[in-house]
């Protein structure tokens, strides 16, 4: 499998722990909008330490983007990545990822699970093909929201933010359940598309099965 270095264009944080990354492009690299590819830092204790991040922008851009969460709590690549700034070399291998657009249907993301959707729904968009497509986003506050004018921009009123953590009487967690699916979904033969930690993943999988959805028409990573 190919590896490619790459210097990183621009580096910034568009919330409290997401930083954004533009990336030379290799010629003639291309991906499928929702692929990701393996990165690693290009320092000599960190260049085997390779982790998945998902591109975010256009396929016809000359540059890569990727967003990424940054756990400020253990010595891991993402804490590294967040004190790694323009002009310094990453390491990419080959594009690649389960999560590709096949039709209209239901968005579910939590967390930085976003990205596959992002470079998916820009696509959509400028294609004018947006119609049909929801939604729904989970995270524990509105500060966790990521590029959240963009995607009410694109979505308009398909877009609608679950908040696991504000609002809540006592301190349990809220979470998005059979309930809340029921309200906003009317239509279990669409597509639905989920990304986010495998317990989001997972328990929404399932209530969507139960409500009626066919296991072809969920769309998941791996
Ligand atoms: C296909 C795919 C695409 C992805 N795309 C993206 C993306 O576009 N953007 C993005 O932000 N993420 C994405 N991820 C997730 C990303 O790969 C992980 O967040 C990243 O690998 C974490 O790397 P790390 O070295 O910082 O943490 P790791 O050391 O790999 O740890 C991973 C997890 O364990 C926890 N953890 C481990 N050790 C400790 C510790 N000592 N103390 C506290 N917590 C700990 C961390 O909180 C973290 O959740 C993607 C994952 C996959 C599989």
């Amino acid at each position: 499998m190919g590896h490619y270095l790459v210097k990183i264009l621009d580096a910034e944080f568009i919330n409290h722990d997401v930083k954004r990354f533009i990336v030379e492009r290799p010629p003639e690299y291309s991906f499928i909008p929702g692929q990701g590819s393996e990165v690693a830092i290009d320092l000599p204790q960190w260049k085997n330490e390779f982790r998945s991040f998902t591109f975010t922008n256009l396929t016809t851009q000359n540059y890569l983007e990727f967003m990424v969460k940054i756990y400020e709590d253990h010595n891991g690549v993402t804490k590294q990545l967040g004190k790694t700034n323009a002009g310094a070399d990453l390491i990419i291998g080959e594009p690649f990822g389960a999560i590709a657009y096949k039709g209209p249907g239901v968005f579910l993301a939590g967390g930085s699970g976003i990205t596959p959707f992002i470079s998916i729904f820009r696509t959509l968009y400028k294609e004018n093909l947006m119609r049909g497509n929801k939604l729904i986003y989970s995270n524990k506050s509105s500060e966790d929201f990521i590029l959240a004018q963009e995607l009410q921009k694109m979505l308009k009123k398909d877009v609608i933010p679950f908040f696991t953590h504000e609002r809540n009487i006592g301190f349990a967690p809220k979470h998005i359940d059979r309930y809340f699916l029921i309200d906003i979904i009317h239509d279990f033969s669409q597509y639905f598309y989920l990304c986010g930690p495998d317990g989001f993943v997972k328990d929404l999988s399932k209530i969507l099965l139960d409500l009626g959805a066919n296991l072809e028409s969920l769309v998941v990573e791996g």
